[in-house]
């Protein structure tokens, strides 16, 4: 006998996990399940990818500026700078912009956060945030009803 648990709306085995018969592993392993955000295992992958080409964004714009402040010569920088590994990648982060530094740190923070699997957790509410909400911005960490409450607050101290 298996020991089942409810995960969502689904009975899944977890000791010992993953029977072949087993309805809902055969589910996960299809990536249909949606994890406690109720996001499945596909939606996973396509904010990935969306995340992955914003830090792309944010990286590139941030290229353009350093360049332009710098007045470098762009066919002095390498063509594809492997800015994760890079030598390169401490000094240009050193001059991103304030704003830009941010935006990149959320973009990385959303990716962690898929890998350990609370991506679409409001941190306030601990609620599931809408799929809607984070395909507009999938490096969001709050709800739509904590990102108000916190914007309110701003304005009261602000
Ligand atoms: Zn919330």
């Amino acid at each position: 006998m298996y020991a089942m648990a409810r995960i969502g709306s689904v009975l899944a085995c977890i000791d010992p996990p993953g029977p072949v018969d087993c309805p809902a592993c055969s589910i996960l392993d299809r990536g249909e399940m949606p994890v406690g955000s109720g996001l499945t295992k596909r939606d996973l992958t396509k904010f990935k990818k969306l995340l992955d080409e914003k830090r792309k964004g944010v990286l590139d714009n941030a290229k353009k500026t350093l360049v332009e402040d710098m007045t470098l010569d762009p066919n002095d920088l390498p063509d594809e700078m492997d800015l994760a590994s890079s030598e390169y990648l401490q000094s240009f982060n050193f001059r991103l912009r304030g704003r830009e530094k941010v935006h990149l740190k959320k973009i990385e923070l959303a990716l962690r956060k898929i890998e350990d699997g609370t991506f679409g957790i409001c941190e306030e509410c601990e609620e599931p945030i809408t799929k809607k909400r984070l395909e507009a911005r999938p490096e969001t960490t709050l709800c739509i009803r904590c990102k108000e409450d916190q914007e309110r607050v701003e304005k009261d101290f602000g």
